[in-house]
């Protein structure tokens, strides 16, 4: 047999299961985490590469402009002839025109020493007109003959620029530079809207283009001081207005890093991706929010944890109801192993009783024909004793030829005779239960012809007897004699009853076919209650009753069909009750 735990067992066993699913998630959430935000930049590389590729082409697109632009004629002749305010005012007026068709924010000639000369944007106040901008890398580097160059810029109008330059030459000779300014405003546009945010940043680590503009002019890492002299130098940016973006960073994988910002209120952690930009030495950056790998984390761990305790749960259900199948079988086990043995108590119970009864039987037979025989031998060694003496007396007085006194002696012994022969005659009746026929009888004519019977008794008696004739006849079932034969027999019960009382009487009622014999005698005591139908019961002494009157007359009452039944009545006596079946009126009384 298998062993289930018992429920209780169970229950730690579910706590157990629970809290190593606890621990697990703990331990597992770290890792899954950096797995979700190594998955987030790597889904993020398609965004930032395109956002790459479309920073590199603006670039590429307006890097030729600036040297196109400087092969105008008219540029070489303002340069030659600055004072001429006709040509400036007609090259400021070209510089303007292409600048709103490149969607320039500025484009500029300067001559050989950086001097603005003429500008797109003339008429606005802030021009660069008549500025020097010897100092800028762009400058120096279209100076030196360089196709193009770019460089950033905030000093001057706090605006961010992308500048790129080019010569003008007259001939081999380089006698001005052309710059053509674009606002940065137009690249970061590309990445409104986007899921994370965007960092460009040159080779300083400093921020110049970003999502942010909160992180606009910021360093990603201190800078050296050298660094900030060149900076200060060809005023590239506003120096007074750099400052450190405070980064921790962790690498989680090739070019990922998880970094946290400090605000100035708290902390932002993103999951950072880059990518180099060969060509100009900058990093483009995308930064992502942690909480979708967080919140996919979470999920992931609730599911798995879901799944856990729906498994724990189903085997905990498996379980206890496995425990309680199996508490089940032990217990109808048990009841059957205790109908079982209580079937066998009462099997052998049963044997008991049957053999009880069986002995019972046996001993109430043995006592019956015990009882039967004592009264026998009584009933006739009476008789026959006195048969003995009269036959001696009867031969002695023959002897002394006294022939009367035999005679009488004689006579005696024939009546002894006849008791005898009534004797035997009522054990024959109570031997042999004759089937008699019974049918309608005038109950009328059975009562007078018993109390015929009983005339001489009835005479005799001290008893007084009361009998009311019934007014009509009444017709009943049963056989003539025996019915007759019980009357008698109550009868002369109640007579020997009343006999012994102060007032003896003897009533006899008829209430249609209930027929009650009252006596004012002593009435049957509790002992002899239960005995009164039995054979050979009898407390009358010897030679006056023999007890077989009341147990024939219940034999014979029972196969009329009818009842007799005996008890004391209220007033004392006793009272004794026949109640025959009701029969048809007949034409002649059966006999
Ligand atoms: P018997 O008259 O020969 O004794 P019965 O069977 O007629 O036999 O009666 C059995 C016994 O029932 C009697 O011995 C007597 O004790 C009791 N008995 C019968 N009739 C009466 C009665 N009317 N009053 C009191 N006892 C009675």
């Amino acid at each position: 047999m298998t062993h289930f735990p018992a429920p209780r067992r169970l229950g730690g066993l579910l706590f157990g299961g629970l809290l190593a699913l606890l621990l697990i998630g703990v331990a597992a959430f770290g890792p899954l985490e950096r797995y979700y935000q190594r998955q987030m930049a790597a889904q993020n590389q398609v965004p930032l590469n395109l956002a790459v590729e479309s920073l590199r082409s603006a670039l590429d697109r307006y890097a030729p402009l600036p040297a196109l632009i400087a092969e105008r004629p008219a540029l070489g002749q303002l340069l030659s002839t600055p004072d001429d305010a006709v040509l400036q005012a007609n090259v400021n007026e070209q510089l303007r025109q292409t600048a709103t068709t490149v969607d320039a924010s500025d484009v500029f000639l300067m001559d050989i020493t950086g001097r603005t000369i003429a500008a797109a944007t003339y008429r606005q106040p802030g021009s660069y007109l008549g500025r020097n901008f010897s100092y800028q890398s762009y400058f120096s580097q279209a100076l030196g003959g360089g196709l193009s160059s770019f460089s950033i810029h905030g000093t001057t109008t706090g605006e961010r620029g992308y500048f790129y330059a080019a010569p003008v030459e007259d001939g081999d000779r380089i006698v001005g530079v052309l710059a053509v300014k674009f606002n940065i405003n137009a690249f970061e546009s590309i990445w409104r809207g986007a899921d994370s945010d965007f960092i460009v940043s040159d080779r300083n680590a400093f921020v110049f283009m970003s999502s942010r503009p909160d992180w606009h002019f910021r360093a990603l890492r201190p800078l050296s001081e050298q660094t900030l002299r060149v900076i200060a130098q060809n005023r590239q940016y506003p120096i007074d207005r750099i400052d450190l973006l405070p980064i921790t960073a962790t690498d989680i994988g090739d070019d990922v890093q998880l970094i946290r910002i400090e605000g100035e209120t708290s902390s932002e952690p993103f999951v950072m991706a880059s990518v180099q930009l060969e060509e100009t030495d900058w990093t483009m950056a995308s930064l992502m929010p942690i909480a979708p790998a967080r919140n996919q984390a979470l999920q992931t761990l609730a599911l798995f944890g879901l799944t856990a305790l729906l498994l724990l749960a189903g085997f905990g259900i498996y379980r206890q109801t496995q425990a309680r199948l199996a508490a089940e079988q032990r217990a109808k086990r048990e009841l059957e192993t205790a109908v079982a043995a209580r079937t066998a108590d009462l099997s052998t119970a049963l044997g008991d009783l049957k053999r009880t009864q069986t002995d019972l039987i046996q001993a109430g037979k043995l006592n019956a024909l015990g009882q039967m025989s004592a009264s026998l031998s009584h009933e006739f060694n009476q008789p026959l004793a006195a048969v003995k003496s009269y036959a001696d007396n009867a031969a002695a007085f023959l002897d002394r030829d006294r022939p009367e006194e035999a005679r009488e002696n004689i006579t005696r012994i024939s009546q002894m005779a006849d008791r005898m022969a009534t004797i035997s005659k009522h054990l024959r009746n109570f031997a042999r239960r004759p089937q008699q026929a019974v049918g309608p009888l005038l109950l009328n004519t059975v009562v007078q012809d018993a109390l015929a019977v009983i005339a001489v008794r009835l005479k005799s008696s001290s008893a007084a007897f009361e009998y009311d004739t019934p007014k009509g006849n009444i017709w009943v079932i049963g056989g003539h004699v025996r019915l007759q034969q019980v009357i008698v027999n109550l009868l002369t019960n109640a007579l020997d009853a009343a006999e012994e009382s102060p007032f003896p009487r003897v009533t006899l009622t008829i209430d249609g076919t209930v027929l009650t014999v009252r006596d004012s005698g002593p009435g049957i005591g509790d002992d002899v209650k239960e005995k009164l139908f039995d054979p050979f019961f009898t407390t009358k002494s010897a030679g006056k009753g023999m007890g077989l009157g009341l147990s024939i007359s219940y034999n014979i009452v029972t196969d009329f069909g009818g009842a007799l039944t005996a008890e004391n009545h209220e007033e004392g006596g006793a009272q004794f009750t026949l109640t025959l079946q009701p029969a048809q009126e007949q034409g002649i009384a059966a006999q």
